[in-house]
């Protein structure tokens, strides 16, 4: 598929108002508040007009800047809704003959995507994300005909381990769920391994360069989601090549 494909052009649309409410989502559920209601100004509390509302452009219009109170708007906001629109078109490319698979697809890594970004900032996964997430692989494993066992058991199975030999202070339970969703997401159980290798490979990096640059200490605990998230894009997307590499 080209990503000048009308497909790709809509899910990319798709995946940006995906953003827009991802950025709701981002904001309001690790406070426990409300999803539904309309959008303020993070400063002035000023409700924000439909109008500016339209993601990424409207920042672009408004120079960044709050209509009312002339104050910045975080840039988090159309980082979120870009890296949205690209997942979207990530699963369009990935699953070109059928399009509803790639939009239950494409709404996986949009969970993905937010669960590592709360989870990073409170070192926890809301169950509002986790479990729409598990029960959406479900959906997405029967109507793509790749529904196994084994996937889900072993990766959770790997973290539940984990979680009960270190009384909840390596992993955390939240990772277990999370892991069962992606073990159905991947189909099949080498692809989950796969993720999983990945997820370390990279968080063992990125802590090794943290203690090296001072960034991080060594009391310091990392959420494990993001590397999961990772782990899971990769394997989306270049599963089969690595496989290969392993078992030629
Ligand atoms: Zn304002």
């Amino acid at each position: 598929m080209q990503l000048t494909d009308p497909i790709a052009i809509l899910f990319f649309i798709l995946g940006l108002t995906f953003g827009s409410f991802g950025n709701v989502l981002i904001l309001r559920l690790p406070k426990g508040q409300r999803v539904v209601g309309r959008s303020q100004c993070a400063k002035c509390k000023t409700q924000i007009m439909a109008s500016d509302l339209i993601p990424v452009i409207s920042y672009i219009f408004l120079r960044g800047k709050c209509r009312s109170c002339d104050k910045k708007i975080s840039i988090q906001y159309p980082i979120v809704e870009l890296v949205s629109g690209i997942l979207f078109v990530i699963a369009a490319v990935q699953i070109p003959e059928s399009s509803i698979a790639a939009l239950i697809l494409a709404i996986l890594l949009w969970l993905l995507f937010l669960m590592a970004f709360i989870d990073a900032q409170i070192q926890g996964i809301p169950d509002l994300l986790n479990i729409p997430f598990v029960l959406i692989a479900l959906l997405f494993a029967w109507f793509t005909g790749t529904l196994t066992v084994m996937a889900p058991v072993i990766a959770a199975g790997f973290f539940a381990l984990q979680w009960i030999a270190s009384k909840g202070a390596w992993v955390g339970s939240g990772d277990i769920i999370l892991a069962a969703g992606i073990g159905l997401m991947l189909g099949d159980w080498p692809r989950a391994v796969v993720a999983i290798a990945v997820a370390y490979i990279v968080g063992a990096t990125v802590a090794l360069v943290g203690l090296i640059t001072r960034q991080i200490s060594r009391k310091d605990r990392i959420a494990f989601g993001p590397f999961l998230a990772i782990g899971t894009l990769v394997t989306v997307v270049w599963g089969e090549w690595l496989l290969q590499m392993v078992i030629p």
